[in-house]
């Protein structure tokens, strides 16, 4: 399958990880029939641009939809997408999964990733299963919670000093030299694996707005490709409205939506408790920027408070999610506030990636203390 730019439309035979113009590429836009299967990889067969390895997978994907309470409230019905039941607590795994089986066709012997916290366990754990070797980039100032939960998978994690936004573009290069497949942020077969989130909600309803956290970019776009391929395959007769959202302390994409212009800027000195979509220079910003405007999508930033807020009651509903997967519905509530999503609509917000990833963020609440002796009074309040 060909690969093409999307920016500036060039075209590649081989698979390479970017354009030369500096943009993220894509596989060409694919339209054909599912099957029946079990999996949404064996369904979905000839969606994928290489032939996913079953001896490498850990099961990721055919995650739970699940009926919200909270959409009552809202006035909406709302759907949760639990993407947190995947091997690794999020999303990143369907796209690992389809960039190690394109790797270890290559005949790859090391992966490699920039990344200190969900994307860098996934690629750890899938190296670990395919017996290839993980080199882990990360920032200095990666926590050690963080790295604990990467280096149990035996990797080989490396703290690098210096610009973490110039390390995604010199890890593509160096690896390329040496022989290491960097599966980042928006690589293209990852991006490719994102999809079958979108195959799989279109299999269970149709809705009309799908919320989004977004930091590189790479969901947001394999999101809105999978809808895209199923409509141009019939199998759908509508695509959602797509909603990017963003923190407030670091929303470089909605800045640049809102004030019309065609590229992204660096969001200087970023700040937020949602630290999985904190990018300040996310690579597939102008990529997002441009499906935002080709389809009608909206771009949304919530605050800190918002964001707590939604993760608390997404808890009490039984869904533990770290605090980027709770912005969707920090957004929701903005976004039927204001009258931009209308009464009845059907909605889907997509839970990232789990709670317990991020414990430290937490204070504990609701804790009394009581003496054996007095438990049946403890018990009746
Ligand atoms: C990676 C990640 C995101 C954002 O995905 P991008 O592809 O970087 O836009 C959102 N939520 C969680 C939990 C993530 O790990
Ligand atoms: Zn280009």
């Amino acid at each position: 399958m060909k690969l093409r730019c999307t920016i500036c439309g060039r075209e590649y035979d081989k698979p390479v990880q970017r354009c030369e113009c500096g943009e993220p590429v894509e596989f060409e836009l694919f339209h054909g029939e599912p099957y029946i299967g079990k999996t949404v990889w064996e369904r979905f067969y000839d969606f994928w641009p290489v032939e996913p390895d079953p001896e490498l997978s850990l099961g990721e994907g055919d995650t739970p939809l699940v009926k919200s309470k909270l959409g009552k409230e809202l006035g909406i019905r709302l759907y949760l997408k639990n993407e947190t039941v995947n091997p690794t607590w999020s999303f990143k795994d369907r796209g690992t999964f389809l960039a190690i089986s394109h790797a270890v066709r290559e005949g790859y012997k090391a992966v490699g990733t920039v990344s200190t916290g969900n994307m860098a366990a996934s690629v750890a754990a899938y190296a670990a299963r395919a017996g290839l070797k993980a080199k882990i980039l990360v920032s200095e100032k990666a926590s050690k919670e963080k790295l604990k939960a990467v280096s149990v998978y035996g990797a080989d994690v490396i703290r690098v000093k210096g610009d973490y936004g110039r390390l995604y573009f010199e890890s593509l290069k160096l690896g390329e030299r040496l022989g290491v497949y960097f599966m980042n942020s928006d690589n293209p077969f990852r991006v490719e694996g994102y999809k079958g989130i979108s195959f799989e909600i279109a299999e269970e309803i149709t809705p009309d707005y799908v919320l989004i956290p977004t930091s590189s970019g790479g969901l947001f776009r394999g999101v809105a490709k999978g809808f895209t391929e199923l409509f141009a395959s019939g199998l759908i007769d509508r695509i959602p409205t797509l909603v990017a959202v963003q923190a407030e302390g670091c929303s470089p994409i909605c800045r640049a939506f809102e004030e019309g212009k065609e590229r992204i800027e660096r969001f200087e000195s970023p700040k937020t408790i949602a630290h999985a979509i904190e990018n300040p220079h996310p690579p597939s910003g102008n990529a997002v920027l441009k499906l935002l405007r080709e389809m009608g999508g909206l771009c949304v930033t919530v605050s800190d408070e918002e964001i707590m807020k939604a993760q608390a009651e997404l808890a009490r509903e039984g869904l533990f999610v770290q605090p980027a997967s709770a912005t969707g519905i920090a957004a929701l509530r903005k976004l039927r506030e204001s009258r931009r999503i209308e009464e009845g609509a059907k909605v889907v917000s997509i839970l990232s990636g789990a709670g317990l990833k991020t414990l430290g963020q937490l204070d504990i609440r609701d804790v009394r203390e009581c003496p054996l002796e007095k438990l049946d009074e403890c018990l009746k309040t």
